[in-house]
This record gives structure tokens, C-alpha cells and sequence, in this order.
């Protein structure tokens, strides 16, 4: 499959790791939108949250739980956004779940 997070998982792509288990990985984002920002993928491919179902979704909460370790291990101690795009409208550009931490700076809401 010509996934590039599932390469970046299988380590076929180098990326600027910050956190690995057997599950998920995690990685700083190519292009940082914030002083911290980095994406937290299971190593499963999973599309979109759009096809997160009660078979998969452990994953997700293991996802959320290893969240928190990260952003402290980076210094992010104000506070930090959790973004999903999912689909077209919602600017996924990588089809293959992912969620951005972004900290060190605060954010607007509503987004965009
Ligand atoms: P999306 O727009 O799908 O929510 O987010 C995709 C994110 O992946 C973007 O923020 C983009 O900068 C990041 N990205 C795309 N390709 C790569 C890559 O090869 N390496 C890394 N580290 N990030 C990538
Ligand atoms: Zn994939």
C-alpha cells in the first residue's frame, strides 16, 4: 500500500520520532504549525476517523493515553490542541489517521 505514514511507521521513510510502543508512533510534523507540534498514528492503517468502529477504536483510546507523556516529555505544560481533519472538507491530506498535537502557543477558536 503506498501509505506514507505507514512507511514512516515501518521506518521505509525517516521522521523525527517522539514516542514508539508496539501500537502507535509518533513523529514532529514536517511542517510545524506551532513551537510543538507533532502527529500520533496507529501503526494500523486506519483511513480516517470516519472508519473508526467499536472493532478498532481501542486504539484511539491508547492514542489519548500516551498523549499527555509526550507533551510533557516536549516541554508543553500551558495546554495543547488535539486536531482531526478527517475527509476532504475536513483537510486530511494523509489518509491514514492522525492526530496533531500542537502547544507552546495558544489557539483561536472556532478554527477556520
Ligand atoms: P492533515 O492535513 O492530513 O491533517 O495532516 C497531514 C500532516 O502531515 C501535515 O501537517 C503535514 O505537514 C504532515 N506530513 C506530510 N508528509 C509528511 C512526512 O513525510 N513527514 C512528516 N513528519 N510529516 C508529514
Ligand atoms: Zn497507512
Amino acid at each position: 500500500m503506498d501509505c506514507i505514514f505507514c512507511k514512516i511507521a515501518n521506518k521505509e521513510i525517516p521522521s523525527q520520532i517522539v514516542y514508539e510502543d508496539e501500537k502507535v508512533i509518533a513523529f514532529k510534523d514536517l511542517e510545524p504549525q506551532a513551537p510543538v507540534h507533532f502527529l500520533v498514528i496507529p501503526k494500523e492503517h486506519i483511513k480516517s476517523a470516519d472508519e473508526v468502529t467499536l472493532e478498532n477504536c481501542d486504539i484511539i483510546g491508547h492514542i489519548f493515553s500516551v498523549i499527555p507523556k509526550i507533551a510533557k516529555e516536549l516541554g508543553v505544560t500551558n495546554g495543547y490542541r488535539i486536531v482531526n481533519n478527517c475527509g476532504e472538507d475536513g483537510g486530511q491530506t494523509v489518509s491514514h489517521i492522525h492526530f496533531h498535537v500542537l502547544g507552546g502557543r495558544s489557539f483561536a477558536w472556532p478554527a477556520g
